[in-house]
């Protein structure tokens, strides 16, 4: 890693970083990100994101490095790691689409993964989670948002909701999913969702089933950078 942000990292998230590099024979390098620019547009929210390929990984911060928490660090990591050591494949689009639809699916269906460990090294990663799920599920109305979106956000954030919330987050879950009532749908679907866990093809495509996104529309893109190429498959 180039940069002072080593230095701010404690023994687990080091661990995490040397097997990133170990794996992807390239320095995981860190920048202040470009004034403007949307790389991931799902975590816009937050102060840090990684750009990734087969021949290099960058972590972007839109603030000073001793001002991230530690978990959203931590987080992107964990995202890199994913990719360059065990190699899960990422949905990417067949076909340029204007905003980057692929992306902003997989990153959600990463987090089903990545949250259990980014607890693990990060417990007072609980509470911003529980908030933003807790007003996920708040929301006066759905209304807004169209049916594919909506089946997706409902089932990927019951998941979540079921692995990683406390109780009173489970409540405010089981209360909005029973105004629109369609809870057994989604408990179902959710449930099927957590069971898949361990293989990203399977999980993706019971993500992809619930919620009425075709495969067709998509491919999976798994590298290899050791040997600085890629692959492509069918999802
Ligand atoms: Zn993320």
């Amino acid at each position: 890693m180039n940069s002072s942000l080593a230095e701010t990292l404690d023994t687990a998230a080091l661990g995490l970083l040397d097997e990133i590099e170990a794996s992807a024979g390239f320095e995981v390098r860190v920048r202040p990100s470009a004034k403007g620019r949307l790389v991931l547009p799902y975590e816009r929210s937050s102060n840090v994101r990684v750009v990734l390929t087969h021949e290099e990984a960058t972590i972007e911060h839109d603030v000073p490095i001793d001002q991230l928490p530690r978990h959203a660090v931590v987080h992107e990591l964990l995202h890199l790691h994913r990719y360059l050591v065990p190699q899960v494949p990422a949905i990417m689009e067949r076909r340029a689409m204007e905003f980057d639809t692929a992306s902003a699916i997989d990153n959600d269906i990463e987090h089903l993964v990545i949250f259990e460990r980014q607890l693990a090294i990060c417990p007072e990663f609980a509470s911003p989670l529980n908030e933003q799920l807790e007003q996920f599920w708040s929301r006066e109305s759905w209304a807004s948002v169209g049916a594919t979106d909506l089946q997706f956000n409902l089932v990927v954030r019951a998941a979540a909701t079921t692995l990683y919330c406390t109780a009173a987050t489970k409540a405010t879950m089981r209360k909005a999913l029973a105004v629109d009532k369609i809870a057994a749908r989604v408990r179902k679907s959710a449930e099927r969702v957590i069971a898949s866990l361990g293989d990203k093809r399977a999980l993706v495509n019971a993500v992809f089933e619930a919620s009425g996104i075709p495969t067709s529309s998509f491919k999976f893109r798994v590298l290899h950078p050791m040997e600085r190429r890629y692959t492509e498959e069918d999802i």
